[in-house]
């Protein structure tokens, strides 16, 4: 993090002292926030921070669609030296990041970006794009025991909003199914503590949409970019 002026003048803006009225005339934003407190600090990195409503960064802006293996962490680093999903980018120069974050053990679709604003807008609460996983659980749930979901259970931080949910696949033999489940929020672990709700654990999770984002059959451990109309969709 550092200081917006210091930031709007290593980029090239202006002298650090002009960059200073431009934040206190209010023609600087961070993150679409009109911000005009001169300590204020910020990082390029992350933040989308725009003069005159134009982006200071000259980087370009990518949007990636990748299929996620299971094992591999959500994160730009592990400590533990841990496989992360940027091990998979080659090709991509641009520091991005992804956009929420599946456990280690999910596989499926994932967004990265370097487009701070854009990643922050999906996942905001209040934007509520729909995420869709094929969830291998333990069992057959009953009928009823799906209706719970999809009125909306209660997990020990509160109750979750109603899910879609329908029947896939039963395989009887292995003692398992897998269901279809669309939820409308991302809490931690949210579609196992779900599963976990009705006595039925996940075995295998796999998200397959996100928003109109279709996985198709992107390889695992691949990605695509995003096309122009698909960023603008999301939005
Ligand atoms: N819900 C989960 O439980 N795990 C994920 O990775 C995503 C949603």
């Amino acid at each position: 993090m550092e200081r917006l002026q210091k930031i709007l003048a290593q980029a090239g803006i202006a002298s650090r002292r002009k960059c200073e009225e431009l934040i206190l005339a209010g023609k600087v934003q961070v993150n679409g926030e009109t911000v005009t407190t001169l300590g204020t600090k910020a990082d390029p990195a992350v933040d989308e921070i725009t003069v005159n409503g134009k982006s200071i960064s000259s980087e370009k802006k990518v949007y990636l669609l990748f299929n996620k293996p299971k094992g591999v962490i959500t994160s730009a680093s592990d400590p533990q030296g841990r496989k992360i999903v940027t091990d998979y980018l080659k090709g991509i120069n641009e520091r991005v990041y992804p956009v929420g974050r599946l456990d280690y053990d999910t596989e499926g679709l994932l967004i990265l970006t370097n487009d701070g604003e854009f990643a922050n807008l999906l996942t905001h609460p209040r934007h509520h794009v729909p995420k869709t996983y094929l969830a291998t659980v333990k069992g057959v749930p009953h009928g009823t025991s799906l209706d719970k979901l999809k009125q909306g259970i209660m997990l020990d931080d509160g109750m979750t909003s109603p899910a879609e949910v329908e029947y896939q696949d039963v395989d009887l033999d292995n003692k398992q199914s897998t269901i279809k489940i669309t939820i409308h929020e991302g809490r931690n672990r949210q579609v196992r503590r779900m599963f976990d709700a009705i006595n039925h654990p996940v075995i295998k999770l796999k998200r397959i949409a996100f928003g109109d984002l279709i996985l198709g059959n992107l390889k695992r451990g691949t990605y695509r970019h995003l096309t122009k109309e698909e960023v603008e969709q999301l939005k």
